[in-house]
């Protein structure tokens, strides 16, 4: 179910050598789960004890169950769902302050595509389960008064955050969905893991859509991080050759949807009219070194369609690749250097 695959070149040869150990880094693996995805960890590392890889997979672990679960009642992002129509509203996280300013400014300059209060739409439509095969019978898309009374509770203009005593104030009947950043902040998270630890020479990790690389490979080639073709997602469009750090993130409508009388109801809502985005594309993948910019973007620009995408990615110096619906293939300037199609 993964759109992207991280290749690591078979039997690579550790030629160059950590600097602070002169020990051979050793490539090491893992697979788990977490925020209802996979995650897969590729890491190389000088250090005898291999712990990095659970700690990892714990990092975002607690990252969902305290932060950013809107389904688990220990997080903040629950406490503050549930505390919806409060006068005193939440006092914030400073970590959960910072991003949600971002997600408003994100707001704001996409024009309002990109909106972290859709929950109760993205909970009326429940695409996730349905996608994930979890319900049963015949999908029936929402009545036009449940979703417009869903939407009635929607719009990022309708929080309050207060920057002096950091408390967020959520009208009653909002709720915070986070599932377009939440991989990405995993990313970033695990980037401040990664540069804490010296050891640590290189690494791939991926959190569903959204991929981390960073540092080297010992034998000093790229990270190949492929483009899952939206219209067979058993083969590439093309592969990005990455050094160093960077964080990719794609957003499609060929992995969670549903279909119904031959319409395909996928994840990623169009904010004025409640209904999954329609703006031409079939997946954007969004090349930036912030993993929630690259998270975040990728949903906006699927939402805006490609011109105005671009435009939205340009502004916050991200590169980006759209695939439209007839297989046109278009991307920044900056992305072309990275990207070769597959044959
Ligand atoms: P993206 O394009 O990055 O995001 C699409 C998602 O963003 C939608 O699914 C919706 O959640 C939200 N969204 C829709 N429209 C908009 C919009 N206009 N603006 C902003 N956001 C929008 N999935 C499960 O099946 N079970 C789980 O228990 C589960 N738990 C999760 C916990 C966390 C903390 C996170 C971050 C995700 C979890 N998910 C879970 C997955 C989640 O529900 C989304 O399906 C997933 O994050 C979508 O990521 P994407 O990269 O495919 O798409
Ligand atoms: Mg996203």
């Amino acid at each position: 179910m993964k759109r992207f695959f991280v290749f690591i070149s078979a039997g690579a040869v550790a030629l160059s050598l950590s600097s602070c150990s002169s020990r051979v880094p050793e490539r090491i693996q893992y697979s788990g789960t977490a925020m209802g995805t996979v995650i897969q960890q590729t890491v190389y590392t000088s250090a005898r004890d291999k712990t990095v890889l659970e700690d990892i997979q714990k990092r975002l672990q607690v990252l969902e169950e305290n932060r950013l679960s809107w389904r688990l009642e220990t997080s903040e992002i629950y406490e503050i769902n549930s505390l919806a129509g409060e006068e005193e509203g939440v006092l914030l996280s400073e970590e959960t302050a910072e991003m949600l300013e971002r997600c408003l400014e994100m707001n704001e300059r996409s024009e309002g595509a990109f909106d972290v209060t859709m929950g109760p739409v993205v909970r009326l439509w429940n695409l996730d389960s349905w996608a994930a095969g979890k319900e049963s019978g015949d999908f029936i898309p929402p009545d036009t008064t449940a979703l417009a009374e869903a939407l009635a509770h929607t719009g990022s203009s309708r929080l309050y955050l207060s920057g002096q005593d950091g408390r967020l104030y959520l009208p009653e009947g909002m709720a915070l969905d986070l599932g377009a950043v939440g991989k990405g902040i995993a990313l970033d998270e695990i980037l401040n893991y990664l540069r804490e630890n010296n050891e640590i020479t290189g690494a791939t990790i991926s959190v569903g859509g959204s991929i981390l690389t960073y540092g080297e490979k010992p034998d000093g080639t790229s990270w190949r991080v492929g483009i899952i073709n939206p219209f067979d997602n058993s083969g590439f469009i093309g592969v990005l050759s990455l050094k160093g750090q960077w964080c990719v993130s794609t957003s499609g409508d060929y992995e969670r949807y549903v279909e119904a009388e031959g319409i395909r109801y996928h994840h990623i809502i169009e904010p004025s009219t409640g209904y999954p985005a329609d703006s031409g594309l079939s997946g954007v993948t969004i090349l930036s070194r912030d993993g929630f910019l690259s998270d975040a973007l990728s949903t906006a620009c699927f939402i805006l369609g490609r011109e105005k995408g671009m435009r939205l990615a340009e502004q916050y110096g991200a590169e980006a690749l759209f695939v439209e619906k007839d297989g046109t293939v278009t991307m920044t300037e900056g992305m072309k250097p990275f990207y070769t199609e597959s044959q």
